[in-house]
């Protein structure tokens, strides 16, 4: 979420972690899942030049949320395999001089207004913050608080390793491309849908869709190029869509719309 964004929680609905994912712990059974998939993430691991130090930081035990963030989240797995997530989808296949210097990342739990936000320190941004507010999480339905948590952890961590143009891309890509990594964790809450009644940069999960439709039209590693075309210079629409894709993004945005409505 961008510092300023808020929104309302999504309306309650079950949707369990599929029996595959890393963090279906729950049933006994799927033990060999489990294994499989936690390998799976081990065997392509992408590692920075230097771990980052990953710290948390409750700021009141006793909130409800902060009670339910400790209930259902193993802290330093789930903030452990959001890095590896964001690092294996932004940089498989890319030398790590590719990655940005991040030394830490500290996950601020705390009563704030909106869901979350990423910062960097004042006095060195290689430091992140993810604070996620507290309250936030107490109004999630319990059967979705935990991947709710999760999905906000991963789309938080994106913004401490993207690439944006020196702050120059427009927000709905950096936000577009957090909503994606989160997408492609199995993190996609069970309201988000595929729109095409928008601008392409109208971010989150509006951009998130596209840039899936992006790697089916253009490449499995679209993302991993345009993340790395917003590492060199200053955001340049034409320059950045045409060396990617080979079109403006908005005969992009057209022909995503068009297969959207072929699919209705
Ligand atoms: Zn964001």
């Amino acid at each position: 979420m961008s510092p300023s964004s808020s929104s309302t929680p999504p309306a309650p609905q079950s949707s369990a972690l599929p029996p595959s994912h890393p963090f279906n712990t729950d049933n006994e059974h799927n033990t060999s899942h489990v294994e499989r998939a936690e390998q799976a993430i081990l065997t392509s691991k992408v590692i920075p030049q230097r771990k980052p130090l990953l710290r948390l930081e409750i700021r009141d035990l006793s909130s409800e949320g902060t009670r339910a963030f400790l209930r259902l989240v193993h802290a330093s797995k789930s903030l452990e395999h959001a890095v590896d997530t964001v690092l294996k989808n932004l940089y498989t296949g890319l030398s790590t001089s590719c990655i940005p210097p991040t030394r830490s990342v500290t996950l601020v739990l705390r009563d704030m207004d909106g869901v979350a936000y990423t910062t960097g320190r004042d006095i060195d941004d290689d430091h992140k913050e993810i604070h996620i507010n507290t309250k936030y999480i107490s109004q999630i339905s319990e059967s979705r608080q935990k991947e709710e948590m999760l999905g906000v952890l991963v789309h938080e961590m994106v913004h401490c390793w993207q690439h944006s143009a020196f702050g120059t891309a427009p927000v709905g890509l950096t936000e577009g491309v957090a909503d994606w990594v989160r997408l492609k964790a199995g993190f996609a809450p069970p309201h988000w849908k595929r729109h095409g009644d928008c601008d392409w940069d109208a971010g989150y999960e509006r951009t998130g869709y596209f840039l899936e439709w992006l790697e089916n039209e253009h490449g499995e590693d679209v993302v991993r190029r345009i993340n790395q075309a917003l590492k060199e210079c200053k955001y340049d629409a034409d320059r950045l869509w045409y060396s990617c894709c080979g079109k403006s993004v908005k005969d992009l945005w057209k022909e995503y719309k068009k297969s959207l409505e072929d699919c209705k």
